[in-house]
């Protein structure tokens, strides 16, 4: 049969403990090596849905499997599960913290247990990958804002991620940071969910696109014919620059 997918979610629900309902059955199949983007007006569920993907968020109703494992409640698998979903958030400074570039990069597979070659060759193949291997002995606060968004991305990759979800990785660019990151991305061999309100970045690295609204999916298709859509963008607040 078919590899499992690199993700799949099953009529996921979650509301916060104020009653605030934030997912009202998501369904979504991201198969391996695919690029998808997740858009959606503000307060649709796109932050919720994603803490869901590695049981950040306890509670709630539905399955999220990930490369064939599932996130199981009784907590046995979440730190293959943490492993397996690389989130990189918004906020690059949030994943960067020790004295240099290599260090931040090489917490997370320390952490597995990586020693020595091991752990050095998984911190240059993570640092490789986002172009920023020259910088490996730099302090993390001394690069620009881009080159952290790369660095934060290389802290994730570095623990091998099945599925790479990204919270707004334009976010904060300069035009040339962002279409350096575009082209890094582009290149990378893993799996990509990427959160986005930026709709040329979604068009330019995500051939498919699904829009959350209100808790659930609303659409699913190709992101060229979806963003070609005036009607279903207004329906969604979803506006091309
Ligand atoms: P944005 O694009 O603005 O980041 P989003 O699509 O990520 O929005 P969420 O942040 O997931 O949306 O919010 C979904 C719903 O859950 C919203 O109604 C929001 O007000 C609510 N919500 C988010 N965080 C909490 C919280 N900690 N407690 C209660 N309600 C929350």
């Amino acid at each position: 049969g078919a590899a499992a997918p690199s993700l799949d979610v099953r009529g996921v629900r979650f509301s916060y403990p104020d009653g605030q309902v934030a997912l009202r059955g998501v369904d979504l199949t991201v198969p391996r090596g695919e690029r998808v983007a997740l858009l959606g007006p503000n307060g649709a569920g796109k932050t919720t849905l994603v803490l869901h993907l590695n049981g950040i968020l306890a509670g709630g109703d539905g399955t999220v499997t990930v490369g064939g494992l599932t996130v199981d409640r009784d907590r046995n698998t979440l730190a293959e599960i943490r492993r397996r979903v690389g989130i990189v958030f918004q906020d690059p400074d949030d994943q960067l913290f020790l004295p240099t570039v290599a260090e931040d990069v090489a917490f997370g597979p320390a952490n597995l247990g990586l020693r020595g070659a091991e752990l050095a060759a998984r911190v240059t193949e993570a640092l490789d990958a986002v172009g920023m291997a020259e910088h490996r002995d730099r302090a993390p606060q001394h690069l620009s804002f881009g080159q952290r968004r790369r660095v934060a991305v290389a802290t994730v990759l570095a623990m091998r991620p099945e599925i790479l979800v990204l919270d707004e990785p334009s976010s904060n660019l300069d035009p040339a940071a962002r279409r350096e990151l575009a082209g890094i991305l582009r290149r990378l061999p893993v799996t990509l969910l990427m959160v986005t309100h930026d709709l040329p970045y979604a068009l330019e690295l995500c051939d498919r696109s699904v829009i959350l609204d209100t808790g659930r999916i609303v659409a699913d298709g190709a992101t060229a014919q979806l963003l070609a859509d005036g009607e279903l963008l207004a329906r969604h607040r979803l506006e091309l620059p």
